[in-house]
């Protein structure tokens, strides 16, 4: 049976050391800061936004929302953006998406100075890393990439199969193992036989959006398996891209969903917070 790559534990690990960490920042008079930009009335947004806000409380990371109507125009938030840049007390800006139809996203994205683009998203981070040079990190993928270190698995020369190609968890995963030496293939809607490139992988990661779209017996024995997908079935059931109890047959370890990525995502953003303060420190 496969090893349960158990994410909440790494997360908490990880947010002991952030706490830690911050709270020697803070007596170095440096108190990461996080701003959280709020467009709208989203019932998920809110509940997103609210998680991220608890979690910095618990890290003693100081975090400040800004909440604004859904009918805000694109330029009244472009000027808090650039207050938000010029706030020395704060090291991470983050907007939640989806942003309301009249807003153009990029556009927005692209004001956050990428000195303190907590998120990644902005092109000059997605551009460091596409080079091998990262400010920032996306925090899923970066996530994704902690539990393999945490893990023991050691990416250099493995084949990994990517199953999805979006800008914020394929893309970006797909980078980061190239990073470390990995021979990566980027599967998406319209590869040809997924099951054969699948059983290749020594490491599958699946960000798809499909439940358990990728079957257990495709998974090669000792493989390990990550799993990003978070899907709701039926009323309150959540699974993932794959068959998990299937997967287990051939894993030799692998994330179950809920309590694998999920919390990850949420810690690489306290992460990434409390790097930048590092940074204001150390100027
Ligand atoms: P997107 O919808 O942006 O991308 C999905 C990708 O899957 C696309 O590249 C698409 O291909 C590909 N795909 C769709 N159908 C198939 C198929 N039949 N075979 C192979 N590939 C296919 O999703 P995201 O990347 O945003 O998210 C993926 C999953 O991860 C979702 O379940 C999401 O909820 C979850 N997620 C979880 C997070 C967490 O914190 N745990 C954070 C972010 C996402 P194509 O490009 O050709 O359309």
């Amino acid at each position: 049976m496969a090893e349960i790559i158990d994410g909440k534990a790494i997360a908490a690990e990880m947010r002991k050391q952030i706490a830690a960490d911050t709270n020697e920042l803070i007596g170095r008079d440096v108190t990461p800061g996080l701003a959280v930009v709020l467009v709208g009335e989203d019932p998920a947004s809110r509940v997103y936004v609210s998680m991220k806000e608890k979690a910095c409380a618990a890290a003693g990371i100081y975090s400040v929302e800004h909440k604004m109507s859904a009918d805000t125009g694109e330029a009244e938030l472009l000027t808090l953006i650039e207050t938000l840049n010029a706030d020395e007390k704060i090291d991470g800006i983050l907007v939640q998406l989806p942003l309301p139809d009249h807003i153009d996203e990029a556009k927005v994205l692209e004001a956050i100075s990428p000195q303190k683009d907590v998120d990644g998203f902005h092109p000059y981070n997605v551009g460091r890393l596409v080079t091998g040079n990262p400010v920032f990190q996306p925090c899923t993928p970066y996530g994704v990439m902690k539990m393999l270190e945490f893990t023991g698995v050691d990416l250099k020369g493995k084949e990994v199969v990517v199953v999805g190609r979006s800008n914020i968890v394929g893309k970006p995963v797909a980078l980061m193992c190239l990073a470390q030496h990995a021979t990566v293939t980027v599967c998406h809607s319209r590869t040809v036989d997924l099951p054969l490139k699948v059983a290749a992988a020594d490491v599958v990661i699946a960000a798809v959006g499909i439940p358990e779209m990728i079957k257990g017996d495709w998974i090669k024995k000792g493989a390990v398996v990550i799993d990003v997908g978070v899907n709701r079935v039926g009323d309150k059931k959540l699974v993932g891209d794959v068959e998990y109890e299937a997967a287990c047959e051939n894993a030799a370890a692998i994330t179950p969903v809920p309590g694998g990525v999920g919390p990850m995502t949420i810690t690489m953003l306290l992460y990434n917070t409390l790097l930048s303060a590092k940074r204001r420190a150390e100027k």
